[in-house]
Parts: C-alpha cells; structure tokens; sequence
C-alpha cells in the first residue's frame, strides 16, 4: 500500500489529497443520508465506504502512521472509560 500512496502523492500532489479526502467524505455523508431514506441500496454505502476508506489510509500514511495509531489509541481508551461509567453517558467520545 505505501508504494501506491507515495505513487499517488508523486502523481497528484499533497493539495489535491487534502481536497480528495473531503469529497469523499461528503459522498459518504450523501450516501448515508440518501440510504437511511430508502433511495439508494447498501452496495452504495459500501462504495463510499471504500473510497473513504482508501483516502484515510492515505491521509494517514502521510500524517504519520504511528502517530494516528497512538491517537486512535487514546481514543479507543476514551470510549472505553466512558462505556464503563454511568455518569458519562451523555458525553460523545469523539469530543476532545
Ligand atoms: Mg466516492
């Protein structure tokens, strides 16, 4: 995968990652909502999925692979704490 990623960032430059990863992410925001009112099957979710999908291991890969796992991991650690207290309930894990 990292030889595609570095071939794709030679190809179409950094810029042009930042604003593929948006537009991607807004197709799957379109097909989710056009999903959940019954205007598109699953197979489009997926699609999208995929692209994003594709796109974040990009973003990712240039960000600094280690560095989005160890903040994944702070997250995932977040969440947990806050699945195991009652009193939290009403916070989103992904605030902060
Ligand atoms: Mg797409």
């Amino acid at each position: 995968m990292e030889q595609l990623y570095r071939a794709t960032l030679d190809r179409w430059g950094e810029e042009a990652q930042y604003d593929q990863a948006v537009e991607e992410c807004a197709e799957l925001i379109t097909a989710l909502k056009h999903f959940r009112r019954g205007k598109v099957d699953q197979q489009v979710v997926i699609d999208e999925l995929a692209d994003v999908t594709l796109m974040l291991g990009q973003l990712t890969w240039m960000f600094g692979t280690e560095l989005v796992e160890a903040s994944v991991e702070k997250k995932l650690k977040k969440l947990s704490r806050l699945l195991e207290s009652p009193d939290q309930q009403q916070e989103k894990p992904e605030d902060g």
